[in-house]
């Protein structure tokens, strides 16, 4: 077996990977190897080109409350990252809702009587609320109302999780939808553009000229530049450790061997489907958390499996569509809340950047499912998700399916952490479990189990990063970021406090 020896191996070239590559790098520390079992650098940020288009793994907006992450975007890209006015709306009885939600149009459009229903279940929901709320049901409804929480969130948010509303922990609302109630809504709607506006309001965004993979595609540029190398389409299949310290993982090629440094590494010499050794002095991974205990080996017997088995992930099938059709709709993307279809969200990158579409007559389109592995849709073919995603794009009405160029599946496994009800209690066991290890660090979404959106996943792999090179402020406490505007303050450790 081949074997190479690095000071840092980083799993995932995703943006967690590179925030870590990058901070590491900026200190001088580019004895550095990332990995990642797919083709293209950026994780589920990726940009995919099909036929002359480039569409995301589903919407990707940039924006952050962290000045030191949207400091890194702005200088990453400069000019080709670019302001986009918000357009996004919601599907629902064949009607599109603004969202934001705004009351006159929401108002305007559900009728008299189903407005007068929505303001009595708001006035009751203010009236009974306890301020307590252990599920997103719960969450929702004491903050906007029962029919309120019926028509804008049930149906998108059971699409999403698989499971219902009741059995969503209110920690995923109050993460997504941080300081939204109705009061918010229409103070945005009277005064849009608010600078203290929750973030799920915000109305403006950031965007890549050539989608979001643009900003990863530079990131990774800029630390091989300086010495990082970067081995894509290679899978880790093994942690090797001798008590808590992981010595070494096990690597196997997949579909093509090369880094973005020329294969300047050992990868002209490697042959497909070999097995390679890497030691590192530390391990920073990007990787599912609950696949670190699997590949594990030995095995961690003093971790129980039922922790690791309680923690899932939902996954998620994006059929990318070419559409001969130069408007379809101005959003960049689409809330489908209608019961009657699967899909629940499609997104237009002609509306993200125009520079994303080659040909000016086609619309590229992405139209999103939300599934398990072990559910029907996963299991079926490519074919048939195609002509599912056809169908259902012609049934609300958006397109004519006839018009339909070309389509593509993507599949993504482990695309959105599950918290349902009761889930922290395992996940503080799997997580104490994970912090012995004692050169090992899980950093990002998948990784630490957390719905990270980019700049939190960015930010911990900086300051994952930090805490190996033992700089001023840390360690700081990863598991802990994903909140909002105080992610310093709130990722230090509780002890240092
Ligand atoms: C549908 C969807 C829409 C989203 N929309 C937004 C949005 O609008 N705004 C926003 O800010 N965020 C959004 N996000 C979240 C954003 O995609 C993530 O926060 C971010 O990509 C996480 O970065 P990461 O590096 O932690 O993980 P990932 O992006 O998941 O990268 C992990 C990498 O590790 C690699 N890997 C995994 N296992 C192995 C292995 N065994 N061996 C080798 N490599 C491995 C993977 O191939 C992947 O490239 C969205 C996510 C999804 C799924």
């Amino acid at each position: 077996m081949n074997s190479k020896s690095y000071e840092c191996c980083i799993i995932g070239a995703g943006p967690s990977g590179l925030g870590v590559a990058v901070e590491l790098s900026r200190h001088g520390v580019n004895d550095v190897l990332i990995i990642d079992k797919s083709n293209i650098v950026g994780g589920l940020s990726r940009t995919e080109i099909y036929d002359g288009a480039r569409f995301d793994v589903g919407p990707h907006r940039f924006f952050t409350k962290n000045q030191e992450v949207n400091t890194l975007w702005h200088d990453t890209l400069g000019a080709d990252f670019r302001p986009v006015e918000r357009i996004t709306r919601i599907h629902y009885k064949d009607k599109f809702f603004n969202y934001p939600i705004k009351a006159l149009d929401v108002l305007s459009k559900i009728g008299f009587m189903e407005s007068a229903l929505a303001l009595a279940s708001f006035a009751a929901a203010r009236f009974r609320s306890s301020g307590q709320s252990e599920t997103f049901e719960d969450w929702i409804t004491q903050k906007f109302g029962r029919k309120l929480y019926e028509t804008f969130f049930k149906t998108y948010t059971e699409k999403v999780w698989g499971i219902p509303c009741n059995q969503i922990s209110a920690q995923w609302a109050a993460q997504r939808i941080k300081g939204l109630d109705v009061l918010e809504v229409v103070k945005n709607a009277l005064f849009s553009g608010s600078r203290n506006a929750p973030k799920t309001l915000v109305e403006q965004f950031d965007y890549p000229l050539l989608g979001a993979g643009q900003m990863y595609e530079a990131m990774c540029d800029g630390v091989v530049e300086r010495g990082v190398e970067v081995l894509l389409g290679t899978r880790v299949v093994s942690f090797n450790r001798s008590q808590d310290v992981i010595d070494s993982i096990d690597v196997i090629t997949e579909e093509s061997w090369g880094t973005t440094a020329e294969k300047k590494s050992w990868g002209t010499t490697a042959e497909k489907s070999q097995r390679h050794r890497i030691s590192a002095r530390h391990f920073f991974s990007s990787a599912a958390l609950t696949h670190f205990f699997r590949l594990l080996d030995p095995k961690d017997d003093a971790l129980d499996d039922a922790a690791v088995d309680a923690l899932y992930y939902r996954d998620h099938i994006t059929v990318n569509v070419l559409v001969d059709n130069a408007a379809i709709f101005p959003d960049q993307w689409v809330y489908i809340h209608s019961p009657d279809v699967q899909v629940a969200r499609i997104a237009n990158y002609n509306n993200f950047s125009p520079e994303m579409v080659r040909d000016k007559k086609m619309t590229a389109l992405s139209v999103e499912y939300f599934v398990f592995q072990h559910e029907d849709l996963w299991r079926q073919s490519d074919d048939s998700i195609k002509e599912l995603a056809a169908d259902e794009l012609q049934y609300l009405g958006l397109i004519k399916k006839e018009r339909v160029v070309n389509s593509w599946v993507v599949r993504e496994t482990e695309a959105y952490p599950t918290y349902y009800i009761n889930f922290e209690g395992a996940y503080d066991v799997v997580k104490a479990r994970t912090d012995r290890y004692v050169n090992f660090s899980p950093v990002g979404r998948g990784g630490l189990y957390k719905y990270n959106n980019q700049d939190h996943s960015i930010l911990s792999g900086i300051l994952a990063a930090r805490n190996y090179l033992s700089l001023p402020g840390t360690p700081y406490r990863i598991w802990d970021i994903n909140i909002d505007a105080q992610y310093h303050e709130d990722a230090k450790r509780k002890d240092k406090a």
